[in-house]
């Protein structure tokens, strides 16, 4: 088995039938891949609430700093009707010079390529000093509570620390290498309450209108831009994402009214700054209209930014070195494990092309997955 080949290692990963969580020992074969080019492996599986266990892998090779981490996730999201499939989706299938399978962009082909890279300088004899891991986790594309989060802190209380941090991620958007991710925004969900006073609708002065209350409050909510953007960040937005009110009646003015609002928010804002604007305005609205105003939040990311700085220009020179291209270093899209990667090491995240990401016939050209690898020879290399 030639492991210094990325498209042979993608076809291995691919075969396995990893849908989202990793089960325990799902994982064995990648570790004895992974062995065999000379990584020390151990498994790190934790358990879900609601027991559904998950199976993370951390593999090191060589020791002593830098620390190079290199992030990714082994679990895939389901296919979706097979039959609509034009090859068996674990089993990897060349196809007009494209590999097709899920997981192929999301994000299989990135590790194999990572593992080749390494297997590659290995044997070079060009593998430069420092240490070189590999955290590849179980759960990314479900609740990701028995994955990177956990993993990561269960390695800083064995005294491990990175110096930066590689994630797999699919970032590219036309063309190989033409995006990094530098940060991403976070984002917060609220869900508000009114409570006013029930009525006949024919005797308005008799109740208390919980809806005009809540018109009330996202007229306030949205009166103005949350802020016009940041160097690398697009501006904050704010979503109504749900409205609900009503008796299921006519003549009835109801109890209570809720609204769902959802904030993408940049690096102006931390969760508990707009916690507490959206508290000022719940309070302005009370005492205006009258009526109880209570909500719920949760947040699922704080927003940040890996500070542009050395390991970023390493990735990006690596990328220009390889094919030509000036990456753009964005912050756009959804969440990844790297809001979680990036509390232990400055964090990039560089990648397939996304285009197919999760879609039926995934797919990534077998062009990509040989530059992949050699973009990711050049950072190890350069990262020493
Ligand atoms: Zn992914």
């Amino acid at each position: 088995m030639p492991h210094n080949c990325p498209l042979s290692l993608s076809t291995l990963l691919i075969d396995q039938q990893t849908v989202t969580p990793v089960a325990p020992g799902a994982m064995q074969f990648f570790v004895n891949i992974l062995e065999n080019i000379g990584f020390s492996c151990q498994l790190l599986p934790f358990d879900d609430l609601d027991g559904q266990p998950t199976e993370n892998l951390f593999a090191t090779i060589g020791s002593g700093s830098p620390h190079l981490l290199f992030a990714g996730h082994m679990d895939v999201v389901p296919t979706g009707d097979t039959a609509l499939w034009s090859s068996p989706p674990f089993k990897a299938t060349e196809h007009n010079n494209m590999l097709v399978g899920r997981g192929t962009s999301d994000m299989k082909c990135a590790i194999a390529c990572f593992v080749a890279a390494v297997a590659r300088l290995k044997e070079s004899e060009s593998l430069p000093q420092g240490t070189i891991s590999l955290l590849i986790t179980g759960d990314e594309e479900g609740n990701s509570i028995n994955g990177t989060r956990k993993a990561l802190a269960a390695l800083k209380d064995k005294g491990i620390s990175f110096d930066a941090a590689l994630v797999g991620e699919p970032t590219s958007v036309e063309k190989l290498g033409d995006m990094v991710k530098v940060g991403r925004r976070g984002s917060v969900m609220f869900h508000v309450t009114i409570t006013g006073k029930q009525g006949h609708v024919a005797y308005p002065h008799l109740a208390n209108n919980p809806i005009t209350a809540l018109n009330h409050l996202i007229t306030a909510l949205t009166k103005e831009p949350l802020d016009h953007g940041t160097e690398f960040f697009d501006a904050s937005n704010l979503e109504v994402v749900n409205i609900a009110g009503g008796e299921g009646v006519d003549n009835v003015i109801p109890h209570s009214a809720t609204a769902t609002i959802n904030i993408r928010f940049n690096d102006s804002y931390t969760s508990d700054k707009l916690i507490s604007w959206f508290s000022d305005h719940c309070h302005a609205i009370a005492s205006q209209c009258n009526v109880a105003c209570d909500f719920t939040k949760r947040v699922s990311g704080e927003s940040f930014l890996s500070t542009p700085g050395a390991f970023c220009d390493i990735v990006t020179n690596a990328i220009k070195e390889n094919t030509g291209i000036d990456a753009t270093r964005s912050t756009t899209g959804g969440t990844s494990d790297a809001r979680f990667i990036k509390d232990y090491a400055p964090t990039v995240e560089l990648g397939m092309l996304n285009a197919t990401a999760h879609q039926i016939d995934e797919a990534v050209s077998l062009d990509d997955i040989e530059s992949l690898c050699s973009i990711y020879q050049t950072i190890i290399k350069q990262f020493a």
